[in-house]
């Protein structure tokens, strides 16, 4: 079971469209796979048309200690693809678990029992909040790899150094097998030198980190969701769906997860892509 953070705490990134999207890509192509709602607003619950009712399991009632990962997660239309939904009550659980004893570690004790149990997917994708609140350190904790969507617009670095920054503080502090998977940039226009401007950018910053299929800017990807429906379902066709075909084929390879491919180890990239740790070193790792 290989848990990712998609996480970016600026909104209207592509965080929920990629994991719904990358989610059903990774199932069609044989994988089992759960997604997880962590952000308040619901958005990923309602694209699957499964937010629950208030008090019915969800990820709030899940972070409450009332119900267990296998009480929440629900079949989506998609075979292979499963969804653990929030509500509203979310917006709520930053407060209330403050105080809690290990507040940082109540999705990683939910996972981590999930994991032995024998409907445990292959892949969790945790769709983040907008925010670098209790949510999104849950999930940082919980993970071993982050993957952080981009849009290719001018301000497409801003705030990344302080997403990298608490990427390289939780790795420290709590979770020393964090690794950043890679950066994708969704909502890329060929046509528009500012966004072949921002990529050019994030290439010379982040090299091989960044996912070399951009997501194109697609409107069919904005109407799947309000049909209840993914890229796959609604328009199979369009460059929406092959972009994210093209991603979780790259997505798969990084997770060591091709099934052609003999070697299981993943390819994934230490944070500190320019300072090689003793393990990297040891591995023998570029
Ligand atoms: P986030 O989860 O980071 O807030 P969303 O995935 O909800 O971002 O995307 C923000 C908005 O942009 C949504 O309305 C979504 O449908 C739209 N969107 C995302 N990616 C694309 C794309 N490649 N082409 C067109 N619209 C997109
Ligand atoms: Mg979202």
């Amino acid at each position: 079971m290989q848990v990712i953070s998609v996480i970016n705490q600026k909104g209207g990134v592509g965080k929920t469209t990629s994991v719904a999207n990358l989610g059903a890509a990774l199932a069609m192509a044989g994988h089992q796979v759960l997604l997880m709602d962590l952000d308040p607003q619901a958005h990923l619950s309602i694209a699957f048309d499964r937010m629950p009712s208030p008090g019915d399991p969800s990820v709030y009632t899940l972070l409450g200690g009332n119900h267990s990962v296998a009480d929440v997660a629900q079949p989506t239309n998609v075979e292979g693809l499963w969804i653990a939904p929030t509500n509203l009550d979310l917006t709520g659980a930053e407060t209330e678990l403050a105080a809690e004893i290990g507040r940082e570690i109540l999705l990683k004790s939910a996972l981590a029992t999930y994991a032995k149990e024998e409907q445990a997917p292959d892949i969790i994708l945790l769709d983040c909040p907008p925010s670098l609140g209790l949510l999104s350190l849950n999930a940082l904790v919980a993970s071993e790899h982050v993957l952080i969507p981009v849009q290719a617009e001018f301000f497409a670095l801003q705030g990344m150094a302080q997403l990298l920054d608490v990427l390289e503080r939780v790795k420290q502090r709590l979770n020393p097998s964090l690794d950043l998977l890679g950066i994708l940039v969704g909502l890329y226009s060929k046509q528009r030198n500012l966004s072949r401007e921002v990529v050019e950018e994030l290439k010379e910053h982040f090299g091989n980190l960044l996912i070399p299929t951009l997501v194109r800017t697609n409107v069919r990807l904005a109407e799947a969701p309000s049909h209840g429906l993914t890229i796959f379902e609604y328009a199979p066709q369009c460059p929406g769906a092959q972009d994210f075909k093209e991603v979780a084929k790259e997505l798969a390879s990084r997770l060591g997860l091709t099934k052609d491919v003999a070697s299981s180890a993943p390819a994934v990239v230490s944070l500190e892509a320019s300072k090689p740790s003793a393990t990297e070193a040891e591995l023998g790792a570029e």
